[in-house]
């Protein structure tokens, strides 16, 4: 059993240059390349107050071989994967629709287009992959679990109708996601449309074209009339070049589960989205707490394929059981290694629940900001009525100081939603509530997710709060 270095360093979360000078300390010279072996590395963890488990080490050590740095020479140019948001009716499905079915030109036998969570389409310029669950739930919800799929956001906004509510949650949860975002004005051919209505508006929310200044593209489009669509797919790829990216195709597969189910003839079916590697059928895999051979893959067309690079979605059967969208795929050399790795997980599941509940609290601030554990402080604002939104933002972030910024994730009119609560555990916020209440089903999946949510119908509270929270008082008034 042996972990390369750098590996070993990047899973404790300390530079691998620092462990280079404890194991020097230790008599031991090592590179960053280097392996170093079970007892080594036990020995180097407890110098940072690190227990090693041998079997989180054997996890480790299994999975190196595919989650291991790429030497840069062997990085090949891989196609962007793009998410389209905006708010409802705005035309989301019809575009990824229109897509689907006119830039798709080998028609299969039957002509029947497959759904399996995400399609990969040709182009003149390259190919592009679409995640077929448009929004920013799906979005959101998979990077709680840790799956950074999308490359790129396309934000669609109808052009007879505006930038909408759904429209800023888009903005702010790819923001927060760091992904970059290209503007589809859609609906153009309606008597009603309002391009220049549109551009004001999304340059209010930080989104300027190019041609007033900013750096966002914006296309204009028809999903029903299937206008502009090459001109988009054009704008897409042109915004990837910028995002320079690269996998390694040659060598063991990791990617994400974008869409999972149990079918009733063939078992557990996961459309899996390569992210590195070839996955190929008969491959050995460890997915989520669950493990398997891959006994056939099917690509977005219903086609069974022999292998899958990096940005291609296939449908995967052969899994123990049914895993999680958001779920990591890997695979590795041998049945033993995955069914190893899987019972290990299992394990870990217990304890990863425990450890949801170190987020981010009011309770907890001021101790972790003694820690210089956090340095930021984010907040989700939600209230009945926009003018309260700005009299509270406005005196929050006022409470910023040396040792904390207060930081507004998202603010917005409306009662406290799921989608609210899956920013705020990605994000580590905190909700506030102004004369708004979450459902019961909402606040459920809050402490689910361990949020604090808190709710006030006096602004004045809130910034006592946030206030006794940052000079430590909390403690004392619960
Ligand atoms: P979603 O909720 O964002 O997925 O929106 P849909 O794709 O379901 O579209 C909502 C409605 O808008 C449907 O009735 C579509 O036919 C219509 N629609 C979508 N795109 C266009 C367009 O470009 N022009 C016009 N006139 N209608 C559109």
């Amino acid at each position: 059993d042996t972990i390369v270095l750098s590996d070993l360093a990047k899973r404790m979360g300390i530079k691998a240059n620092e462990m280079i000078q404890k194991l020097i300390g230790l008599g031991v010279m090592v590179t960053v390349n280097q392996t170093i072996d079970f007892d080594t590395a036990v020995l180097v963890a407890s110098e940072f107050d690190y227990e090693l488990e041998r079997a989180s080490f054997e996890e480790e050590s299994i999975l190196s071989e595919t989650t291991e740095k790429d030497d840069p020479a062997k990085l090949t140019e891989r196609s962007p994967v793009v998410t389209i948001m905006g708010h409802v009716d705005h035309g989301k499905t019809s575009l990824l629709d229109v897509i689907r079915k006119t830039r798709i030109t080998e028609i299969e036998a039957g002509g029947i287009t497959q759904h399996i969570g995400a399609y990969n389409v040709s182009t003149d310029n390259g190919q592009i992959t679409f995640l077929d669950t448009p929004g920013h739930e799906a979005f959101t919800s998979m990077r709680a679990r840790g799956a950074k799929v999308t490359d790129l956001v396309v934000l669609v906004v109808a052009a007879d109708d505006g930038v909408m509510p759904q429209t800023v949650e888009a903005i702010n949860h790819s923001k927060a996601a760091g992904v970059p975002i290209i503007v589809a004005v859609n609906k153009i051919d309606k008597a009603n449309a309002d391009t220049d209505r549109v551009v004001r508006e999304l340059s209010e929310q930080g989104l300027v074209p190019e041609d007033w200044g900013g750096d966002t593209i914006f296309v204009k489009v028809s999903a029903k009339q299937n206008q502009g669509i090459d001109n988009l797919l054009e704008m897409i790829l042109l915004q990837s070049e910028v995002l320079e990216l690269k996998a390694n195709a040659d060598k063991l597969a990791k990617g994400y589960v974008v869409e999972s189910k149990l079918d009733s003839g063939r078992g557990s079916v996961a459309t899996v989205l390569v992210q590195e590697g070839t996955l190929h059928a008969g491959n050995s895999v460890v997915c989520g707490i669950h493990h398997g051979k891959i006994r056939a893959m099917l690509n977005d067309r219903g086609v069974q394929v022999e292998s899958a690079g990096p940005s291609i979605p296939v449908e995967v059967i052969g899994l123990s059981g049914v895993p999680n969208a958001g779920d990591e795929l890997i695979a590795v050399s041998d049945d033993k290694s995955a069914k190893q790795v899987s019972v290990h997980r299992v394990q870990k599941q217990r304890a990863k629940e425990l450890a949801k509940t170190s987020r981010m609290s009011l309770e907890k601030l001021f101790e972790k900001m003694k820690e210089g554990e956090v340095k930021e402080l984010n907040l989700i604002i939600k209230a009945d009525v926009h003018g309260s939104i700005e009299a509270i933002t406005d005196s929050l972030v006022k409470l910023s100081n040396e040792e904390v910024t207060i930081h507004v994730v998202h603010s917005a009119t409306g009662t406290i939603t799921e989608s609210d609560v899956s920013l705020a555990a990605v994000s580590d916020a905190i909700i506030i509530g102004f004369n708004v209440r979450p459902t019961p089903k909402v606040q459920a999946f809050a402490s689910e997710e361990h949020v604090d949510m808190r709710f006030y119908n006096v602004i004045y509270n809130a910034i006592k709060d946030i206030q006794d929270a940052i000079v430590g008082m909390m403690a004392s008034t619960y």
